[in-house]
């Protein structure tokens, strides 16, 4: 019997040029710089065994300027998909032969199907977000006063999933204040209806000041970091705890084993918090779902990242 080689944590161009002669075929990945971090490859190699799909999701170190030669390899090697981490999120969009409109509107694919030899994006972040609030604090977006903290691919995705499922107001809070006006301009046509809400305005970009979060924080109930700031040893809190409030839900979508320093500084003011494992979780469940016909395992997918 012909003996299975262990994958590598990490493979390279150089490797898909190659060709890697391993049991079961590489069909599935990851391509991001860095990215020997993702937890993305526990998580569907659980699902594709679990699902008895005969194939395994890698890793791929590739450099901005390899992106446009990886794609093309995988096209042709007939990969099922891809992820896309940074930074290759906004540049896979030029790539590819085919995008959803969500993904023009975000700028940003996470996601690469590959059809008849063609490259689809998609992006599942907004989703993934969506169900992993559904899933931490028992509520849905809709009708719900929002505050999003950037205004990068994360930030855009949410905002527009935010949007798109009508909730009440929608704040953006960006440190370059032009890119956050240009989010919330750039969903206004979902804001048009009647609804009255007093003296705040329905959807509004704020600039990253202690002032503007103070005032805004007394009118939102979900805050949502989606900024690195909290990924690194030492950052602070993107919100000191002395802002919030208990009657808030905080979402960090920085996924970490441990609570992150927003998800500290909400439990220290007696609101609830989560890290955003689960919507790695679930922006992966709907990555396999675009991938293969049929449901994702997640409970099998949730024990796999746990
Ligand atoms: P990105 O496109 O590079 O955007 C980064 C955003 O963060 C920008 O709005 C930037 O503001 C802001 N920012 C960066 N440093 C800051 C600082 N020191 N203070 C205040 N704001 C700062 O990145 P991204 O792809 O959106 O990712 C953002 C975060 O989302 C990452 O931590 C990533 O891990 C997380 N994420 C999680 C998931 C998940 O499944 N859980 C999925 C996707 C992303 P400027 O515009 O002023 O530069």
């Amino acid at each position: 019997m012909k003996k299975r080689k262990p994958p590598k944590s990490v493979y390279t161009l150089a490797d898909l040029k190659k060709g890697i002669d391993i049991d079961p075929p590489i069909r599935l990945g990851v391509f991001g710089d860095p990215v020997e971090h993702s937890l993305s490859p526990q998580m569907q190699n659980a699902a594709l065994k679990h699902c008895k799909i005969d194939i395994q999701y890698a890793r791929f170190h590739i450099l901005p300027n390899e992106l446009r030669e990886a794609l093309d390899l995988v096209r042709k090697k007939e990969f099922v998909g891809i992820n896309l981490t940074i930074p290759h999120k906004v540049a896979a969009i030029e790539l590819a032969d085919r995008c959803d409109d969500d993904v023009k509107r975000i700028g940003a694919a996470n996601v690469i199907k590959i059809e008849a030899g063609k490259l689809r994006g998609f992006n599942t972040d907004g989703r993934g977000f969506s169900r992993a609030v559904r899933e931490e604090f028992s509520v849905d977006l809709r009708d719900m006063r929002v505050l999003v903290l950037g205004a990068g691919g994360a930030a855009r995705a949410i905002a527009r999933q935010c949007a798109k499922e009508n909730c009440e107001r929608l704040v953006i809070a960006n440190g370059t204040f032009e890119k956050g006006q240009q989010l919330a301009d750039s969903l206004r046509n979902f804001f048009e209806g009647p609804r009255v809400l007093g003296p705040v305005a329905r959807l509004q970009a704020i600039p990253w000041e202690e002032r503007a979060f103070q005032f805004q924080i007394a009118n939102v109930d979900l805050i949502v970091n989606a900024t690195p700031v909290g990924l690194n040893r030492g950052d602070p809190s993107p919100i000191p705890s002395r802002l919030l409030a208990p009657h808030l839900m905080v979402y960090d979508t920085i996924y970490s084993a441990k609570r992150t320093p927003l998800v500290s500084a909400a439990i220290e003011a007696g609101a609830r918090g989560a890290n955003g494992l689960s919507m790695l979780l679930h922006q992966g469940a709907l990555a396999f779902e675009s991938w293969f016909p049929r449901e994702a395992p997640i409970e099998v997918m949730r024990k796999a990242l746990l």
